[in-house]
């Protein structure tokens, strides 16, 4: 193509916008792509290129993009009302949403308080622990625990618990300063097992680290089952379970965070339903919408909320709130995908499609020289490139080397964006197996331009 509308557009777009977690020089290279449309897992171009969406752009679209029931449910809510003040006032959309989730949620977890986005999820709820304690007798519970390599948002208070060098390092001397547990680490298990054969050995750190501070601790958070930034790396439910009698022992909350690992993704509508345990408080975003509209909540118990229910000159509750909280239109989106999903043929399918989609890649992928690890948990799938495959060293990060299979897997009609050296596939759940075969080939493909096998 001789004139691309695109790069008029791209060079527009620099002049002003800063975009997301990105340096910005790399964009004097590869300039930001101009989407003009979506439908299902394709995004479009202006210049009529299509992109096979298998990120689910940023983990958060569900159902596919412009699906038709939830745009027809978000237009028929714009037609009655936008917005509202969600303090003393309320609409049927967010009422008739939080029913439908208590029904479905793990179970004690009834009472919801929302947010805009899934880092304030998590420190409203970071927040409400704290107070808690301080309101139940123990104000001397003022820490929080994370497991290494967690992920939670960007924020201060999100970022403070998280541990993905990438993002945290350079802030440290403005965060909190958190209790660190050295999670679980299948891949490179210290000791010696794989995560299919395990008795959750790793949970000892844990124990060990409540021993140590938990009785200054208000909350452990966890990303259940799937740390997403940490590189997709999936451990078992039975170390969510342990982590629960742990926080039982020592008067700490369970803090999950389902931002990414909720809807489906996992391959049951929540992480926690594989453990058969509640958390005390839950966080959810991305999914909740389908990825259509910024929207977040923290979920929790009956006990919780309680501590705070007084007269309000005693002081106890919880004031804390953001402008869109509760917003109309994305509660619609929220109950659109609901309705989706209510039948649970979505999932089903989602799940059939899963051990397919696990089987090609490692029929693909298995035989590389660089391929060290393929781990998967619902449709997610995560391939760990190495420079050595015995000794699991992986390549200097310098190289760029998912970078470069990333810009090539565009040329080839494929959004992958893998995170430093792992390529993986977080797709709507709606992808179909032709899809599947597509986007695995491009993606082997890629990867042997970069790494000759
Ligand atoms: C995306 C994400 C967040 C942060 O949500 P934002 O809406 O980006 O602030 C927190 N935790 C997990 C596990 C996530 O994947």
């Amino acid at each position: 193509m001789e004139f691309s509308e695109n790069s008029n557009w791209s060079k527009r777009d620099v002049k002003y916008i800063w975009h997301p977690c990105s340096q910005m020089k790399d964009y004097e290279e590869l300039p930001p792509i101009v989407i003009d449309h979506g439908e299902g897992v394709y995004l479009y171009d202006i210049d009529g290129n299509r992109y096979v969406d298998v990120i689910s752009s940023w983990w958060c679209n569900l159902l596919g993009h412009c699906n038709p029931h939830i745009n027809e449910e978000i237009k028929k809510q714009l037609n009655s009302l936008e917005h509202v003040i969600f303090a003393n006032f309320t609409h049927k959309q967010a009422i008739r949403l939080c029913e439908r989730l208590a029904k479905i949620l793990p179970e004690g977890l009834c009472k919801f308080n929302f947010t805009d986005n899934g880092s304030s999820a998590i420190e409203a709820a970071m927040k409400v622990s704290f107070q808690y304690h301080e309101q139940t007798g123990n104000p001397q519970k003022t820490r929080f625990m994370a497991l290494s390599e967690a992920y939670h948002g960007e924020t201060i208070g999100a970022l403070s618990v998280g541990d993905c060098d990438l993002y945290t390092e350079l802030y440290k001397p403005i965060l909190m300063d958190i209790v660190r547990i050295e999670g679980p680490d299948c891949y490179r298990c210290p000791y010696g097992k794989d995560r299919d054969h395990c008795n959750c050995e790793c949970a000892q750190k844990a124990e060990e680290t409540f021993e140590k501070y938990g009785n200054e601790t208000a909350a452990l958070l966890v990303e259940p089952l799937l740390q997403g930034s940490a590189g997709m790396k999936v451990y078992p439910p039975l170390y969510l379970k342990k982590l629960r009698e742990l926080c039982d022992k020592y008067n700490v909350h369970l803090i999950a965070d389902e931002i990414a690992t909720g809807y489906g993704r996992t391959g049951k509508m929540f992480a926690f339903n594989h453990a058969g345990v509640s958390p005390d408080i839950m966080c959810l975003s991305k999914g909740l919408t389908g990825g259509y509209m910024p929207c977040a909540m923290f979920v929790t118990t009956q006990k919780i909320y309680d501590a705070f229910y007084d007269e309000y000159n005693t002081h106890k509750a919880f004031m804390h709130s953001h402008t869109y909280s509760g917003n109309p239109l994305a509660c619609a989106a929220a109950n659109a995908v609901l309705d989706i999903l209510e039948d649970g043929s979505v999932l089903k399918k989602a799940n059939e499609n899963a051990l397919y989609f696990n089987k090609i890649i490692k029929e693909k992928f298995a035989s590389h020289k660089n391929v060290g690890d393929i781990r998967h948990i619902g449709l997610i799938n995560a391939i760990e490139l190495v420079k050595n495959k015995t000794t699991k060293e992986p390549f200097d990060s310098k190289l760029r080397t998912g970078y470069q299979i990333y810009k090539k897997a565009l040329k080839k009609g494929v959004l992958l964006r893998p995170l430093g050296d792992i390529i993986y596939f977080n797709p709507p759940l709606i992808i179909s197996r032709k899809d599947m075969a597509f986007v695995t080939d491009v993606a082997l493909e890629c990867l042997q331009e970069v790494l000759p096998n």
